[in-house]
Formats: C-alpha cells, structure tokens, sequence
C-alpha cells in the first residue's frame, strides 16, 4: 500500500497523501458544490479564490517583495525556456526604445533600435542539462550570436557536468537582456550553493532570471536578487501541468509586435506572454484549477509544519541530505558520489555503485523490497538518483540511509 512506500522519483514527486485524499474528494465534490472542482468553472469565484490563496501562500512562504507579480502558467519548465528569452527580450528592447526616446514610426529611430539589437545578448551559465537546453532553445529562435555562453562546467572537468565553474572564469556581457540559470540540475544533481556573488545586485545591476523547477520551497531565496524565477509544479509544489512565474513587474512590459517585427525579432505566442497572463490572473484561457488547487494545499501544509516558513523546510532538507551524503561517503570503497562536494544538490543525489550496472540493478531491487522505490539514475546518466523532495520526510531519509549501509555491508 502506498504507506509501504517511500519514492525518491524526480519528478513526478511523491505528494503528502492528506493533500491527495483532499484533493479526491474536491474531484468529486467541492465544497459541497455537487461538482468537482475539475468540473467548476475557471471563471467562477471559487477558481479565482483558489488561485488567489495559493498566491497569497507562495508569497508568505518564500516572503516574496510587493514589487513581484505571480501567475501560473501551462507547459511545464520547458515551455519557459522558450517563455523567458522572448519576455527579457522583449522587455530589452522596451527599455532601448525608450532610451532612443523616438517614435517607433519614425526611419531612424528603427535604425538605432536595430543597431543596438547587434549587441543583444542572453547570457547563459551552463551547469547541466537543464541549462542546456534551456540555451540551446534561446540560440535557435534567436540566433547564436545572440546567446553569450558565460560559463560551460563541463569545460574544465572532461567533458562532464557535476561542478560549478569558478565566477573568476565567467564571462558575462554587458547590458544582457538576462543572465540565466539554472539552480538546481535535477539530472546531474548539481546545485548552486547560494546566489552567485558576482550577479549580486549593484550599479549596473543583472538581470538573473533561474530555473528553481527541482529546489523551489526547500531553501531561502533572496527574491530580490532575481528579475524572475520559475519552477514546474511536479517535484517541490505540487502535481505536474501548472509552472509558475515569479516576476519583477518592470520587467512586464513588451513593445509592440509591428515594432519587434521591423527588428527582425521574434514574438512569443499571447500564451507565453507574461505581461498578458498576469494581467488576467493567470485565467488569460483554461487554467487547469484542480492543479493550482494540490498545490495549495501543498503550501498550507508547509506554512502549518513549519512556522518559520520556509527556513523550517531549509534546515529539514539539509539534514535529511547529509544524512543521505555521510552514509554514502562511509563506504567510499562501494559508493561513488558523481558531481563535486561543494555543487552537489540536496535535491537530486545521484552516485554510483562499484561493480556496475549489475550491483546497481541488484541495489534498486533489494531497496524496492524494503519500499525504497524511484531509485533508478536518469536514463542517459544511469547510477541511482535519490530525490530528496520536501515530501521525503525524515523517516523517508533514514529508512534509505539504512538501506545504503545495509546494502555496502552485504555487498563489500
Ligand atoms: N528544469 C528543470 C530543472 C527540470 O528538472 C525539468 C524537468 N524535470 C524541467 C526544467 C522541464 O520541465 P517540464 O518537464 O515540466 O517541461
């Protein structure tokens, strides 16, 4: 039964099991309604309360600054590659149109619009997967030359992600539309350790913009050091088909498509607009409510299980971490740890076994006969991943620390 288990899965996470024995009964029947809330309008009161409450939740949670607007959108994490290099792009040259301070009628404002769109530049820190792709989407609907690699870790390390390349080795460009990461790798299990110093706020202040899709509510954030910042429902918040934003507004702002047009730039579909979507409350077209509904319950659990919010779920996620890092580095003869000790992610811990493939498959059916499931690395990397979502309470993490130690003693 599912109290036999504990899932380490990436993502689709596991989810609290009140949250899923409320969330079945408003499928069935909503605040004693008659109709579930998949059925309820998304234009009716109860929609727009949900979706306010969970943003209401978000910001109390992760003490997010009144100068920040919040939507959820549809598409997942990947929808918001495309979604973020056309929104600071545009937002970029809303700004230089402003600078010019001309008409976008007039022949010469055009002109100095488009001599500035040769220096355009989207910076890119790339650490993993993720960030990979996420900067390989912005060179193909903008060209190459208008993506800026700061810094790639696979350079310095063989070829292979699992470090975070020194800030002395980055290079940034100057006036970037954005500067973009990604802070937690779900697939190389690298995590930056806190906010880079270098993209700190100062005189010509960055624009940061990170994918917190695997770490989102288990640490921190210094929100204002970040022009916006998404994440996918499926592994920290929620169920998976709702992604959400969280975006400074003066970055909202969009020229014209006549104007983009004339620059040779491309326009993000109204869908993936945010200026569009927030001024809608996220309801611009059929929002999936049922999901925006689990993943407030998600946060109402959090804020009742710690009330330091989420400092509370900082400290948990950080022991129940090391606890899984020290028993792995206790047999150092059986267990290998994949990426660098100072990037390695609480989130994602991703090691192999000595001995192959063979011992990893006889590791992940032992674990699965002790309930331990979702073990199994990423397809391409192999090895085993433990994803240390908030839902993997701290038993969770014992129980397979244990199993880790049972398993090195047996198998030494
Ligand atoms: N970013 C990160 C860090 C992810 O882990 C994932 C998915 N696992 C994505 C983006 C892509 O998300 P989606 O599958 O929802 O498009």
């Amino acid at each position: 039964s599912r109290s036999d288990i504990t899932y380490f899965g990436a993502g689709p996470a596991l989810l609290p099991t009140a949250v899923l024995e409320e969330a079945a009964a408003a499928l069935l029947n909503y605040n004693a309604t008659g109709l579930g809330i998949a059925e309820h309008s998304h234009r009716s009161e109860i929609a727009t309360t949900i979706i306010n409450e969970a943003k209401a939740d978000l910001v109390s949670y992760l003490d997010i600054p009144d100068d920040y607007e919040i939507c959820f959108m549809q598409g997942g994490g990947s929808a918001q590659f495309s979604a973020m290099a056309y929104n600071f792009v545009g937002n970029w040259v809303t700004r230089k149109y402003k600078e010019v301070q001309g008409s976008e009628s007039d022949e010469s404002t055009v002109l100095k619009l488009k001599s500035a769109v040769e220096n355009l530049k989207i910076d890119y820190i790339i650490t993993g997967g993720w960030s990979q792709k996420a900067a390989a989407e912005a060179e193909r609907l903008f060209g190459s030359e208008h993506v800026n690699i700061v810094a790639d870790s696979r350079k310095a390390n063989d070829g292979k992600f699992g470090t975070i390349p020194s800030e002395d080795t980055w290079n940034l460009s100057h006036d970037a539309a954005m500067v973009y990461y990604c802070d937690n790798e779900t697939v190389h299990g690298v995590e930056f350790p806190g906010f880079p110093k270098c993209l700190e706020p100062g005189p010509d202040r960055p624009i940061v913009v990170a994918d917190m899709s695997s770490n989102i509510l288990s640490r921190r954030i210094p929100i204002s050091n970040f022009s916006a910042i998404f994440f996918g429902a499926q592994k920290n918040l929620g169920s998976t088909g709702i992604t959400v934003v969280i975006i400074q507004k003066q970055f909202l702002p969009q020229p014209s498509a006549a104007l983009m047009r004339k620059l040779a730039l491309p326009i993000p579909p109204r869908i993936f607009e945010f200026e569009t979507i927030i001024k809608n409350n996220s309801l611009y077209n059929t929002l999936s409510v049922l999901d925006v509904f689990i993943a407030g319950r998600v946060l109402k659990q959090l804020l009742l299980q710690h009330p330091d919010k989420v400092q509370g779920q900082q400290i948990l996620s950080q022991k129940k971490a090391q606890l899984i890092y020290k028993t792995l580095e206790a047999y150092p003869t059986i267990y290998q740890i994949i990426p660098d000790k100072a990037a390695r992610s609480r989130m994602n811990i991703c090691f192999r076994i000595k001995g192959g493939s063979a011992v990893e498959e006889l590791f992940l059916k032992d674990a699965a006969t002790v309930g331990l499931t979702g073990l199994k690395g990423h397809r391409e990397l192999k090895g085993i991943r433990a994803s240390n979502y908030n839902s993997i309470s701290l038993e969770g993490a014992e129980k397979l620390a244990n199993f880790i130690s049972t398993f090195a003693s047996q198998n030494g």
